[in-house]
């Protein structure tokens, strides 16, 4: 039997680096500045160049960097905050831990993304909870960049807040704008199999608001005012390690490259699944980062087992909705439930994607889905 096609492949990618990681992390080892070394605000200057936006504050993971973003805007109990309910645990635990409410609203079933009016539903029903609409958190679910622009004109009417979690869609495109200039704030996550990974965790906070950013880079060190002994805040630990930075300094440079060979793993997949599964739609003037290649397919556990037995890993992102978690299912939801995220997570299917993935592999991974599906 042929070798097992894995989901991804961090090892083809530190050939193609050849060496430079290895001499980025050692180059740490020798200056010692483990924390908030000159790698950090290195790779803070590059990222934020990247992205298009003022400001980049590296954190210890993309939890915190979303969790540090709601702590800037002093959300705290009596607040609602809008989740969709289909995406990772993060989105609503640092809601949750702050004392506010997660409110779950519906995703679109092509993008995976929240919908706009399963959010104005929950808008018009959380008075019934009392509690303050006081922020909104898309996810650019699997790459794609949420409907920005409609859930901008909704918050911006109810006078909320919005903070992009983009954690896998680092690197995607709305028309002219990278992610992270999407919304007013961003967090984005490094954890390794995200499309920019690092070895080990790290997130980042991403804006173009100064005041936002220097209240983050003092909530990342324990809430420091002129020093690191000057507590003028609550604060917690959550700096970006400088082995990480030195790690992604190096990956950030042919990140351009991954993408395309992404896009381009998508765009085979596309051509060859279509009429197969349902494969993902990417809305107008989007461009996704291609975290995961998500197909829906009926009798998913039976395709998956089959995928697995020829070879191909598969994973299922989600395989239950937030709302329905023992950890949050007493919380609210919008009006008429998430009926979109309910039948996603019996649905969903997430193939093999990397920008490593030749040709002549994924035709193997083709192959096997046809002949699954039958
Ligand atoms: C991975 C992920 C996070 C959390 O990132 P960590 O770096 O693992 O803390 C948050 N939200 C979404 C949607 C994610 O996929």
């Amino acid at each position: 039997m042929p070798d097992p096609i894995p989901l991804v492949d961090l090892q083809a990618q530190r050939r193609r680096l050849d060496g430079r990681i290895e001499r980025a992390i050692a180059r740490v080892l020798d200056h010692g500045r483990f924390i908030l070394g000159p790698e950090v605000a290195d790779f803070e200057a590059r990222l934020a160049g990247f992205c298009g936006v003022a400001h980049a504050v590296g954190c210890a993971s993309g939890t915190d960097a979303l969790l540090m973003a709601l702590m800037a805007w002093e959300v705290g109990r009596g607040d609602a905050v809008f989740v969709p309910g289909f995406t990772f645990a993060s989105t609503a635990e640092v809601v949750a831990l702050l004392g506010a409410t997660p409110v779950f609203v519906d995703v679109r079933p092509d993008t995976f993304n929240l919908d706009v009016a399963s959010l104005a539903q929950a808008l018009d029903d959380v008075d019934r909870w009392d509690l303050r609409p006081r922020a909104v958190v898309p996810v650019d679910l699997f790459g794609q960049p949420a409907d920005y622009a409609g859930i901008e004109k909704l918050a911006a009417s109810a006078g909320m807040s919005v903070l992009a979690d983009a954690a896998q869609s680092l690197g995607g495109r709305l028309d002219d704008s990278r992610v992270g200039a999407l919304a007013a704030v961003t967090a984005t996550s490094f954890f390794p199999a995200k499309p920019l990974g690092c070895y080990g965790d790290g997130g980042a906070v991403l804006t173009d608001d100064s005041g936002l950013a220097d209240v983050i880079r003092s909530l990342r060190v324990h809430g420091q005012g002129a020093d690191k002994y000057d507590n003028v805040r609550v604060g917690v630990n959550g700096r970006l390690d400088t082995i990480q930075a030195a790690v992604l300094i190096e990956k950030l440079a042919i990140f351009d490259e991954e993408l395309a060979a992404r896009q381009r793993v998508a765009e085979r997949y596309a051509a060859a699944l279509a009429g197969v599964v349902e494969t993902p739609a990417v809305a107008p003037g989007t461009r996704s980062a291609w975290a995961q290649y998500t197909v829906l397919v009926d009798d998913r556990d039976r395709v998956a087992a089959e995928l697995a037995r020829a070879g191909v890993q598969t994973a299922i992102y989600y395989v239950k909705p937030l709302h329905l978690q023992p950890a949050y299912r007493a919380l609210p939801t919008g009006p008429g439930g998430l009926p979109v995220c309910e039948e996603l997570a019996g649905r969903v299917l997430s193939l093999p994607m990397h920008p490593y993935l030749t040709a002549e592999v994924q035709d193997r991974v083709i192959e096997v889905v046809r002949e699954a599906v039958g």
